[in-house]
């Protein structure tokens, strides 16, 4: 499955391929379920260690490999996840590609060679996409599709373009989880309230109105996310 996002609040209506979820993931994950959650629980999906091992295609031009690099040192700074950039005996690890179909990355570790993490020339190289798709690869799932989003946000899927409704299904609460620390309007893993819209109309509405439709963060990980992150990797 693959989701997309529209950037619509950035000017720019821009849809990218996002969450690529293997067959296995796709029936694991969905069903509906009454709990708040957005991380993998499955040991096996985490990087083990916490460290993580990335290796740039030879596409991807100098400049680029910095704000890559800079841009994720952003989580190791408040999380104890560590990015290396690997050489060639390493043998699994994020293949990080610019491609042009999309901002995209798989879900968790999958002990492969070269699991696709993908940031097209155009449209995905922004500090906030690059923590985004590394947030997917190292196993955190979208905010709005927790399984107890509802008691938080309204779909509104009367101004959803048909084809994405998939992308606010749920997850199952058996294979999330959030450690007690909650829904979190401001998530850099949550869509915005336009996204997917079919008429220009809102497509996620705050069932606890803050005086902004904004949701997700266009800079960095929330405290929310960080701290999700550290329980999830048990950062010390
Ligand atoms: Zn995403």
């Amino acid at each position: 499955m693959k989701l997309f996002l529209l950037l619509s609040t950035l000017g720019v209506i821009l849809a990218y391929e996002d969450l690529i979820l293997t067959p296995e993931q796709e029936e694991i994950l969905f069903s509906d379920s009454p709990q708040t959650r957005n991380v993998l629980t499955s040991a096996s999906k985490k990087w083990p260690g916490g460290i993580v091992y990335y290796k740039f295609a030879s596409s991807i031009p100098q400049d680029r490999r910095n704000l890559f690099k800079s841009s994720i040192n952003s989580i190791q700074q408040s999380t104890c996840l560590r990015f290396v950039e690997g050489g060639p005996s390493i043998r699994y690890f994020v293949q990080i590609t610019d491609n042009d179909n999309g901002c995209y990355s798989y879900l968790g570790y999958l002990k492969q060679g070269g699991q696709r993490l993908n940031l097209q020339r155009n449209g995905c190289w922004y500090k906030y996409i690059i923590i985004h798709e590394m947030l997917h690869a190292v196993g955190v799932v979208h905010q709005h599709q927790t399984p107890d989003r509802d008691k938080y946000v309204k779909i509104l899927y009367e101004n959803i373009t048909p084809q994405y409704k998939y992308a606010f299904d749920k997850y199952k609460s058996s294979t999330v989880t959030d450690f007690g620390i909650g829904y979190d309007y401001y998530s850099i893993m949550h869509y915005n309230y336009a996204d997917f819209s079919k008429n220009g109309k809102p497509t996620i509405q705050k069932v606890y109105p803050d005086g902004s439709p904004y949701f997700g963060s266009f800079n960095d990980m929330s405290q929310k996310d960080i701290l999700k992150l550290r329980k999830m990797y048990n950062c010390k």
